[in-house]
């Protein structure tokens, strides 16, 4: 019996040491889906963190609308062959959220956004005659999933750009946690998902950018949160200025043109990373007063509206866990 108590011991150890955070760190940075990402995970995780990585230039391969090589880029040259699972998981989800907010998140966008010029960064504002015309192909009544393949109507083109990095994050994080990482911080071009604590057990603070100075290192305010994915989304992160009018990469699906509402910026905040990408987009497209009607019928997620009146919204669930940087003149309103 003694010679197995020292074994006994090992095995109990090990079992309490599995998955245990601790502060030693691996980053690894990398761009993709045109964005600068980084990983950072603590513990026993370059492995781990690599895997995570390589896992995201392959949903790029996947997803990309501008590679020739993508299935998405297929099917929008109307190939429609079948399709990888992840695909048809990601087109599936992005057509029901465009169900489920009345059409504010449309992946059929993607003519417009090329006209726009958002997909070469060659701007330009197109003329009416053209937004009307292209109009008519948006709308996800032209997207049909059939079994393992997917078929769009004439003229009509699909764009993940409002999902696909909130789904790479999700797989980022799963991988992590397949992998024993307790502790991570992925922020995939500021959309960042978290798994578990900071390595100390303390909650992870999250920055949410300030919409008019967002190269700035000051927030307006910090978010304290764990285990979630928390995703802005806005007009600032991506624009050109044409004759004094600021034209951002966010589209009002029924318009076809750049949103420009009373939002300067929406924060997301829920378990659910993709989730979180495809509500933050939408909510952004919609404006304060239709966002703030779909969180009090929805409530499976928590959000920050940085409204244009200087009000930080903040729904009741997250707002203990919100702290308003002292740099800023902002009004905080909870919304209960
Ligand atoms: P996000 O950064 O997640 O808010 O997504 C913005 C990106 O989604 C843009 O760069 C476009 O590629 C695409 N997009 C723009 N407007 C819409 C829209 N109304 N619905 C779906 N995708 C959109
Ligand atoms: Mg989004």
């Amino acid at each position: 019996m003694k010679r197995f108590i020292p074994i006994l011991l090992l095995i109990i150890s090990i079992i309490i040491t599995s998955c245990k955070a601790d502060e030693r760190k691996t980053t690894v940075s990398f761009f993709s889906m045109d964005t600068y990402m980084s990983i950072d995970a603590y513990g026993d995780s370059s492995e781990a963190a690599q895997k995570a990585k390589n896992r995201v230039l392959e949903l790029e391969k996947l997803f990309s609308a501008t590679d020739a090589n993508s299935e998405i880029y297929a099917i929008n040259s109307g190939n429609f062959g079948s399709v990888s699972p992840e695909t048809l998981e990601l087109t599936g989800f992005a057509v029901e959220m465009s169900k489920k907010t009345g059409g504010a998140l449309d992946p059929t966008i993607y003519p417009i956004l090329r006209e726009w010029g958002f997909t070469t960064g060659e701007y330009r504002v197109p003329d009416s005659e053209t937004l009307s015309e292209l109009l008519k192909n948006v709308g996800i009544e032209n997207v049909k999933l059939n079994g393992n393949s997917i078929s769009l109507g004439e003229g009509v083109m699909i764009d993940l750009g409002a999902v696909a990095k909130g789904y790479a994050s999700e797989e980022c994080a799963k991988i992590l946690r397949e992998n024993c990482v307790a502790s991570a911080l992925i922020n995939l071009g500021g959309n960042i998902q978290l798994v578990g604590s900071r390595p100390d057990g303390e909650p992870w603070r999250i920055g949410v950018a300030d919409p008019l100075e967002p190269l700035d290192d000051k927030n307006v305010g910090i978010l304290s949160v764990t285990d979630c994915a928390v995703v802005t989304s806005g007009n600032y992160q991506r624009f050109f200025i044409e004759n004094d009018t600021v034209y951002g990469h966010i589209i009002d699906p029924k318009t076809g043109i750049p949103v420009n509402n009373d939002l300067l910026s929406v924060t997301v905040i829920a378990n659910d990373g993709t989730l979180c990408d495809a509500l933050s987009t939408a909510l952004f497209v919609m404006g304060y007063e239709k966002a703030e009607r779909y969180w009090r019928d929805n409530r499976d997620f928590e959000a920050v509206f940085i409204t244009k009146n200087n009000t930080v919204c903040v729904t009741s669930g997250i707002y203990q866990n919100f702290e308003l940087s002292e740099y800023f003149d902002f009004e905080l309103v909870e919304i209960k």
